[in-house]
């Protein structure tokens, strides 16, 4: 089988470090890898399929000829910049920031809903955001079969979802949490708790405790009181469906969860579909398990998804508001099928049809 030089962009990150994880356990055909990051990151050594690399910044290249394949996960202003340059050089990039998503002329892929429009790339697809994701997984085998017309998600989305320093964030302040409780008695009050967080280490990254809290706010706010992340939900959802008439409403927020992000989603369907018939197509569907048995404490968990790539459904049972509708509890690990995962299957479905 052909091999192909691959770049992965924001190699050091939590995101990039799943990349090559992902490329080596699917055994992609990687004949070289060129590890890229920050200028923070020059000479720091990484090992894939047990070979030793040196990470090398992007203003360290003359040129990007020779690339097949570069896989970006460095934020938006440098996917803006540095993107179009590799596609330029005949590379074909995957993007895992926001950057390029609502751009017409890319398309935005997640290979179980619409392969087909990696066929028409002009050289940048778009991995979209990883809430999205996984909940268009569950949604699509649902649209097939009876329509969709609202939709209504409360997201529970684990850290790591705002990379490495959101991670570090919820450990020093769990640690130090648990560090308090001990030294003043494990005999939890409202009022101890606030002695507590007077104490605490302040978060980097959010504005607001993490640990044992929930943050009603990710990315920032609009006029109309929705955030930029509720928004991605609605748009990339229309543009992965092709169905600009599909209304989501959602309110995302950051939990405590290391990985794994979690969505509580409200259907309201064209057609009336059964639960049953629900979890028959859903358990057919590619690239979802559904786990559903509530009765002996079976459904999907953040703990449990975290390591893999399918999208878990459970809690499947009728909507008592939309009517006729469905509610379901579907979870997925935001870093594996939220991000590297779906970039890596994007990148297989350009090599089956030979677009690259
Ligand atoms: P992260 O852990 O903070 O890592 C960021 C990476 O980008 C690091 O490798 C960093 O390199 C690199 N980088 C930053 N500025 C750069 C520059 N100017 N030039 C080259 N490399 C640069 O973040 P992450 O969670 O992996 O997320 C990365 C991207 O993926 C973001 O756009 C994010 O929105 C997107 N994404 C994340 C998720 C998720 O669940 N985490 C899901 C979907 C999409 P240094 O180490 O050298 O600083």
């Amino acid at each position: 089988m052909k091999g192909y030089k691959v770049a992965v962009v924001g190699v050091t990150g939590e995101v990039g470090k799943t990349f090559l994880k992902v490329l080596q356990e699917r055994d992609f055909p990687v004949s070289e890898l060129i590890p890229i990051a920050s200028a923070r990151s020059r000479g720091k050594k990484i090992t894939f399929k047990g070979r030793e690399y040196t990470v090398r910044a992007l203003e360290d290249f003359d040129s990007f000829k020779g690339i097949d394949i570069a896989l970006f996960s460095a934020g938006g202003s440098t996917s803006k910049e540095w993107a179009p340059k590799f596609a330029s050089d005949g590379a074909v990039v995957v993007d895992n920031s926001s950057a390029w998503r609502m751009e017409p002329e890319v398309p935005l892929v997640v290979p179980e809903v619409n392969p087909e429009d990696v066929k028409w790339h002009k050289g940048i697809i778009a991995n979209p955001n990883c809430s999205t994701i996984q909940m268009v997984v569950a949604l699509k085998p649902i649209y097939d079969e009876a329509g969709i017309k609202n939709v209504v998600v409360s997201t529970y989305q684990a850290v790591s979802g705002a990379g490495a320093k959101a991670i570090a964030d919820l450990v020093k302040q769990t640690l130090a949490w648990c560090k308090a409780l001990q030294e003043k008695g494990e005999k939890v009050s409202p009022e101890l708790l606030k002695e507590i967080q007077e104490q605490l280490p302040e978060a980097e990254k959010f504005p607001h405790q993490i640990a044992f809290n929930a943050l009603p706010h990710i990315d920032r706010f609009f006029e109309d009181g929705y955030t930029r992340e509720e928004n991605k939900m609605l748009f990339e959802t229309r543009k992965i469906m092709h169905d600009e008439n599909i209304n989501v409403s959602a309110t995302c927020v950051r939990v405590p969860v290391f990985y794994g992000h979690s969505e509580s989603v409200s259907i309201q369907t064209e057609k009336k579909i059964s639960p049953k018939r629900a979890r028959e197509i859903l358990s057919k569907a590619p690239g979802v398990v559904v786990v559903d048995n509530p009765q002996n404490n079976e459904y999907p968990l953040p703990i449990y998804a975290a390591g893999r790539d399918e999208v878990f459904v459970g809690r499947i049972r009728e909507d008592r508001v939309f009517k006729p509708g469905l509610n379901m509890w579907v979870v997925a690990d935001n870093i594996r099928k939220g991000a590297a995962t779906n970039a890596v299957q994007i990148a297989e479905l350009l090599i089956k049809e030979n677009l690259i």
